[in-house]
């Protein structure tokens, strides 16, 4: 079983995520384990104080790095990553995720605020990991997006794929496919017909095979 082990400020942003389809069927299934805990448990003083103002001045809190260091020593298993959510990291692809499906444990450290204290990327994080060129209010949506690539290509977590669909997306880096469903030809107004390609109403396996292998997207 995966362990994913969410390190954050806002625990509460992953409660109904966790409860609803195939992630909450997964973990009842004991395919995988998603717990977000609370920074604050290893902040031991008054307050729990878990940031700080920022060194050289400027504006906003920076997380400190004792809370940090204390949750991922508590934290930590064999054959774990530690990775920190940064818009400054690696950006998170579907080869990062096979990567990480291999694993039985991700850590995953959600910054907030003005981000975290550097000293967490140079010694503490295995991965400093973006999910794209752009500055969200925290790193939940990160750890969300990089749990559900992975866990989805752990073995049983989206149901017994069939030998076709699965020789494709063995594939180290590649994304799926197009999919269509009936109907066969949908017509919104009057003279337009929107088809769906004849290769996948043929009944043809290796024909069907060779379209999606040349319709997926594969990403380095
Ligand atoms: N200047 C800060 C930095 O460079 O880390 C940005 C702080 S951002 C407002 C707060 C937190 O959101 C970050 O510490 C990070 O954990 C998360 N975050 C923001 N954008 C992200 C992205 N594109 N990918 C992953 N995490 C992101």
């Amino acid at each position: 079983m995966m362990k994913f082990d969410i390190i954050t400020i806002f625990p509460g942003i992953f409660d109904s995520w966790v409860k609803e389809s195939i992630i909450a069927r997964a973990q009842k299934n004991k395919l995988i384990k998603i717990k977000a805990h609370n920074l604050r448990k290893w902040a031991k003083d008054r307050h729990q104080t878990v940031d700080d103002r920022p060194f050289g001045g400027g504006l906003g809190m920076v997380l400190k790095v004792k809370p940090i260091f204390k949750a991922v020593s508590a934290l930590k298993n064999r054959k774990t990553k530690i990775i920190l959510f940064t818009p400054r990291g690696k950006k998170f692809n579907q080869k990062m995720a096979s990567k990480f499906s291999k694993l039985d444990q991700l850590i995953l450290i959600c910054g907030r605020y003005e981000g975290v204290d550097e000293r967490i990327a140079k010694y503490i994080a295995d991965e400093k990991v973006s999910i794209g060129d752009y500055d969200l209010m925290g790193g939940a949506l990160a750890a969300m997006v990089v749990i559900e690539t992975v866990a989805r290509l752990i073995p049983g977590v989206i149901g017994k794929p069939q030998l076709l669909k699965e020789r494709i997306t063995k594939q180290k880096g590649f994304i799926e496919y197009p999919q269509y469903t009936r109907p066969e030809v949908f017509s919104p107004k009057k003279g337009v017909k929107w088809k769906v390609p004849k290769v996948l109403l043929s009944g043809h396996h290796k024909k069907i095979q060779d379209w999606r292998q040349k319709h997926g997207k594969v990403v380095e």
